[in-house]
Order: C-alpha cells, then sequence, then structure tokens
C-alpha cells in the first residue's frame, strides 16, 4: 500500500517541510478549527498561559502536523515532536516531559498508539503538570511526585475514538480536522506550485486539485509527479491538458481514484454483488491490513458517496456502480 501514490501516509519523498505552511494565516481550509484555535491561542497569550492540550484527529495528510508546529509558532514557544509506536517505555516519555522547555509544544503523532504504561504516565502530567516515579521494589517501594514545566500536549490521531476515554477526556481542545474542498486543494496546489517554482495555469491547478482526494498531501505528492511529466515532455506551463495527461499515467482517475480503490470497489460489486459485506473479509480479499482499509481507503470513498459503513457490512452507492460502468445485479441494494 505504500507504493500507492495517492497514499495519504507520509512518505520518505514527501518533502513535507518545504510546503508546509508557517502560520494561520497561510494555511488554507479549515476554516472552523482555524478561527477557534486563533481565539484561543490569542487568550492563552493575553493571560501569560500556556495553551490547553489539543487533540487533533481526522484522516492522514489534512494537515494535523502543519497545525502542530503552527499551534508552537503563533505561541512563540518551543516545539517538541514524537510519535505513539516510538515511545517505548514510560521511562521515554518521563525523560521527554523532563527535558521540555517552559511552554513548550510536545506534539505526539499517532497518539493513539501509545503503550497504556505510557499512557498512564501522560494522565498526571496532563493533568497536574507532574511526573510519578516509583523508587525501589517489593514493600519498600515509594512514589514520588516530580513537577514538570508548563506545556502543551498537542496530539495527533485518525479517529477520536481510538483514544482511551481517560486520554480523550484530558484534551481542553478537541479538533476535527474535514477533507478539503477542490477549491481549497486549488489554493494548496497553487500555493505549492509557486514554492516549486512550477508555472501553473489556473486549469492545471484545478485538476491536480480534483483528483487529490480532498488532501493536501497528495495534492502535494501530484503536483511533484506533473512536474516530472511537464519538465520531461518541456512543457512550458501545466494546464488541464499536461496535468490530466501526467494523472492519468500515474492510473489517477477522474475522481482521484487509483489501482487499490477500483479493486477494493470491484470486489464489491462482483463477488458480493454490492454488499453488505464486512470490513474484514474486504481486507482479506485486498491482502491490506484492516486499519489501512478503514482508516485510508475507505473514509474518502465515503466522502464521495461511494460506499456506505452499515451495521451489516459494506454496501456500493449507486455512484460507484456507474463510476466502475457496472450494472448492478437485478435486486441489489443501491
Ligand atoms: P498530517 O499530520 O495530518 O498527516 P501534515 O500536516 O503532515 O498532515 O500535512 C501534509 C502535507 O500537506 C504537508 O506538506 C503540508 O504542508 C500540506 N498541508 C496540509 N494542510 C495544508 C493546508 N491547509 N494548506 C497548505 N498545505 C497544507
Amino acid at each position: 500500500d505504500a507504493d500507492r501514490i495517492i497514499a495519504p501516509m507520509r512518505k520518505p519523498e514527501d518533502v513535507d517541510a518545504a510546503l508546509r505552511p508557517k502560520m494561520l494565516d497561510d494555511f488554507v481550509g479549515q476554516r472552523a478549527a482555524r478561527d477557534n484555535l486563533r481565539v484561543f491561542i490569542e487568550a492563552a497569550r493575553g493571560r501569560g498561559d500556556v495553551l490547553d492540550h489539543v487533540l487533533f484527529f481526522g484522516p492522514p495528510g489534512l494537515g494535523k502536523t502543519t497545525l502542530a508546529q503552527i499551534v508552537a509558532r503563533e505561541m512563540g514557544v518551543g516545539f517538541r515532536a514524537t510519535s505513539g509506536p516510538v515511545i517505548a517505555k514510560s521511562g521515554d516519555l518521563a525523560a521527554l516531559l523532563t527535558n521540555l522547555e517552559d511552554g513548550d509544544v510536545l506534539f505526539i503523532d499517532e497518539i493513539h498508539r501509545l503503550a497504556p504504561a505510557v499512557e498512564e504516565v501522560l494522565y498526571p502530567a496532563m493533568e497536574d503538570r507532574a511526573l510519578d516515579l516509583m523508587i525501589g521494589e517489593g514493600p519498600s517501594a515509594r512514589s514520588v511526585r516530580i513537577d514538570l514545566p508548563r506545556f502543551t500536549l498537542v496530539g495527533a490521531t485518525t479517529r477520536q475514538g481510538l483514544l482511551t476515554t481517560p486520554l480523550r477526556d484530558r484534551f481542553g481542545i478537541p479538533v476535527r480536522l474535514q477533507f478539503y474542498t477542490v477549491d481549497e486543494l486549488e489554493r494548496v496546489v497553487t500555493r505549492a506550485a509557486g514554492l516549486l517554482g512550477l508555472v501553473i495555469a489556473p486549469d492545471g491547478a484545478r485538476e491536480v486539485a480534483r483528483r487529490a482526494r480532498g488532501t493536501p498531501r497528495i495534492a502535494g505528492r501530484l503536483l511533484r509527479r506533473v512536474r516530472d511529466f511537464a519538465n520531461v515532455a518541456r512543457a512550458p506551463l501545466v494546464d488541464a491538458a499536461v496535468a490530466d495527461a501526467a494523472l492519468n499515467r500515474l492510473e489517477v482517475d477522474a475522481l482521484g481514484l487509483d489501482a487499490m480503490d477500483r479493486r477494493y470497489l470491484t470486489m464489491i460489486a462482483d463477488i458480493y454483488r454490492g454488499g453488505p459485506v464486512g470490513v474484514e473479509t474486504l481486507a482479506a480479499g485486498l491482502s491490506e491490513p484492516r486499519d489501512t482499509v478503514e482508516e485510508v481507503i475507505e473514509p474518502y470513498l465515503i466522502q464521495i458517496g461511494m460506499i456506505a459503513r452499515t451495521a451489516r457490512g459494506r454496501c456500493l452507492n449507486g455512484a460507484a456502480w456507474k463510476h466502475l460502468g457496472i450494472e448492478p445485479p437485478q435486486g441489489a441494494q443501491d
């Protein structure tokens, strides 16, 4: 799955840093989230306080890491980043926390993947800015409390529901990120083209935007590949035709779906007559982990109305049959 050009997860070749907006004003879209953050940041700064802990949730590639960095910059504080799976032991987290400077933002990506023992260290740290350490073993063991610097924890996860309740409850500012509209992505693409020194026509930017699955990271990646095709073809300007030709070569179709999406849809159509079919069955059929199917493939297909998640499983909608160019079988549900 990591080979998919449209996989929204970060890949080594995504030079994301170069395209990241630096301040809230450069950040495109997510209007509600931006407006709220601006208020909370201004209020905290006015009080000389640190910002309350923030949880960003939503599909990969929508700007969670970018916003975490922006929060630190807007607050005028330091930024430290790590991720759930990287923190193996509670001691690793304790070391991170005790090394923070006053007011720092600590960003934990994939925070739902913290080990339970590590997560428990976070509770008093978030609530009381304290670390409870056990000293010694057996009957003589005792716990000592260490005060921590003031800090803001910024967590990122794909779905809020993946967090345990005690962890979720300790975030004062939960922020849901949405897929971007084509208009918003067009602005992301135009801005990125400028940063990459690529001359792009409005219809070229729009074509890339339409096929980027509502996701800025994918827009940036598609744009880089379009640039390669344009360079080799010696096209001086990326217009809709140049973008379309490049994206077709990459097997990204008119809706921004790729071969994996089409396999997913075709499987439900051909083998399960349009569903319902369970996600486990689909994951096995595609040889993909269930998480990938649920977190990466399905959210956008649901967003554009191709499939429905029902209690009995996944079902194809009319739009999917139409997109595949297959007649729904008699009696199949829409
Ligand atoms: P996430 O942490 O949600 O997976 P990132 O913050 O790493 O996503 O963003 C992925 C890429 O998309 C980065 O290159 C970033 O610059 C770009 N990006 C994300 N959101 C925006 C936005 N609102 N405007 C412009 N570029 C964005």
